[in-house]
């Protein structure tokens, strides 16, 4: 199954994803997590990165194209892969849907997950996330065992930098601008299903699985 989460942030994409890889045994491919891992490394491309992240813009669609691309290719994916923040443009998109019809592998759906704005800010505002395994924490709504340490895997749960005020506004304004067209782009191709993203997080998972069936 190969599935793309598309969501505003904070919609619930990587805590639903992890939730999803279990049940499908299918990787899940989080183009945030793997800038935020080169910038753990100080890799250049992470470095470069890090200049759009911090302030909550877009980091160029030639990068991300790029990391994808080369994901897609190696063997885990073969059974299928669960896309989290990628593609977030209309040339994002139209890149994707060349590189998988190249591939002949196509997107079997496109999960929408709606949430409001005012539950997004909440949400954002308390994110925790681990710096070793970038597992995903709320500090009201999903609290780990320890404060501050990873229930999974015993790292440091820190706060992102664009988990704060004056981006969480930013990457509002900029999903409306970039990323929210592509609702509309996979609707006309008939692949789009919307999740209510308000409620208990296994129940929402059960709304995913019944639009993945139907
Ligand atoms: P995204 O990957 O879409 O940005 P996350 O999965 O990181 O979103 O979720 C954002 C924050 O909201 C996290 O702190 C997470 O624990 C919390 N969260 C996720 N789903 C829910 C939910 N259904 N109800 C309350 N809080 C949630
Ligand atoms: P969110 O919780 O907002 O969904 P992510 O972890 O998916 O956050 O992304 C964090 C940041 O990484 C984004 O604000 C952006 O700067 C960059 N990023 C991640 N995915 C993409 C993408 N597909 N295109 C451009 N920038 C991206
Ligand atoms: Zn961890």
């Amino acid at each position: 199954m190969r599935i793309i989460l598309l969501g505003p942030p904070g919609a619930g994409k990587g805590t639903q994803a992890k939730d999803l890889v279990t049940k499908y045994g299918i990787p899940q491919i989080s183009t945030g997590d793997i800038l935020r891992k080169n910038l753990a490394d100080k890799t250049p491309l992470g470095l470069e990165a890090k200049k759009y992240m911090d302030k909550g813009e877009l980091v160029p669609d030639s990068v991300v194209v790029g990391i994808v691309r080369d994901r897609l290719k190696e063997s885990d994916c073969k059974k299928g892969y669960i896309l989290d923040g990628f593609p977030r443009t209309v040339p994002q998109a139209e890149a994707l849907d060349a590189a998988l019809a190249e591939m002949k592998t196509p997107i079997d759906k496109v999960l929408s997950i709606e949430v409001p704005d005012s539950e997004l800010v909440k949400r954002l505002g308390g994110r925790r996330t681990c710096r070793s395994c970038q597992a995903g924490y709320h500090v009201m709504f999903k609290p780990s065992k320890k404060e501050g340490v990873c229930d999974s895997c015993g790292g440091e749960l820190y706060q992102r930098d664009d988990d704060k005020e004056e981006a969480i506004k930013n990457r509002l304004k900029v999903y409306m601008a970039s990323t929210a067209p592509l609702i509309g782009y996979y609707k006309n191709k008939g692949m789009l299903a919307t999740i209510d993203g308000v409620g208990d997080m296994k129940v929402i998972l059960d709304r995913m699985v019944k639009a993945l069936k139907g």
